[in-house]
């Protein structure tokens, strides 16, 4: 039994058909097909190099695909700029390495785009970045400068930022990764608690714990393919395939 998206258009936030990647010659992904319901927590694992990344770049096209389709709130990624542009307006992204621009302030890193792109008023950005810095837990930082910070903190301002923007949907890669142990937690809670608000989310990650408490659906990638996909109880206590049994076998 795979849980997968339900029919309805309407209520599908990603939709991906037999979608192709090429690097060069190289062909990265593989024939992807995923669905991904309104408001569902996914969580993509997988062996280094399998193609997590470049799915989730392709989903707000930093990366372009060469065939099939994604659609992403009912708008059809092509080289359309409009729809690109609009595509990245609903889909937040938060990269292993925090990106923030380390010449502005917290404060500043969360009203540039929403000043900027949405055209809102320097007060109202201010407030709902204020509003944000609030939800992940670090208000107190929003006049210093990223270098200050520590990096799980940085994290939670990437966070933030992300969100000031009102996605509609949140991509994660790999945003623990970069960080110490101690400082991991920090971040996955911020997390946690957005999972919690409803948001859709896609997180490539290798945190087992979070896939078990968050995730609807577990997808594995290896070699550019959907390998396997199941619910975390189902994924981590019943793997199918031998390659993921592997996985697991190594990072569990
Ligand atoms: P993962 O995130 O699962 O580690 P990636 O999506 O980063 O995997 O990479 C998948 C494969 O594509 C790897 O073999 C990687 O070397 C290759 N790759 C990634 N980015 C590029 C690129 N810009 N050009 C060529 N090959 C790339
Ligand atoms: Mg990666």
């Amino acid at each position: 039994m795979h849980p997968s998206a339900a029919a309805d258009p309407g209520q599908t936030a990603v939709l991906i058909e037999r979608m192709n990647k090429w690097y060069g010659s190289f062909h990265v992904l593989r024939d992807i097909d995923l669905s991904v319901r309104k408001g569902e927590r996914i969580v993509i694992a997988g062996p280094s190099g399998s193609g997590k990344s470049t799915l989730i770049r392709c989903i707000n096209r930093l990366e372009e695909h060469q065939s099939g389709r994604i659609v992403v709130d009912g708008i059809e990624l092509t080289n359309d700029l409009k729809n690109i542009d609009k595509v990245r307006s609903e889909v937040g992204m938060v990269f292993q390495h925090f990106n923030l621009f380390p010449h502005l302030t917290v404060l500043e890193n969360c009203t540039l785009a929403p000043i900027w792109v949405r055209k809102l008023p320097r007060r109202e950005a201010e407030e709902t970045a204020m509003h944000f810095l609030r939800e992940v837990r670090i208000p107190d930082q929003a006049h210093k400068y990223p270098g200050q910070l520590s990096g799980g903190q940085q994290q939670r301002v990437a966070i933030a930022r992300s969100l000031c923007m009102r996605p509609k949907i949140m991509l994660f890669d790999e945003p623990t990764s970069a960080l110490d142990p101690e400082m991991i937690k920090e971040v996955l809670d911020t997390m946690i608690e957005l999972a919690e608000s409803g948001m859709t989310m896609l997180c490539v990650t290798h945190e087992m714990g979070f896939a078990q408490a968050v995730a609807d659906r577990v997808i594995f990638m290896n070699q550019g393919q959907i390998v396997e996909q199941n619910t975390p109880s189902e994924f981590f206590n019943n793997p199918k395939s031998e390659r993921t049994k592997l996985f697991l076998s190594q990072i569990l």
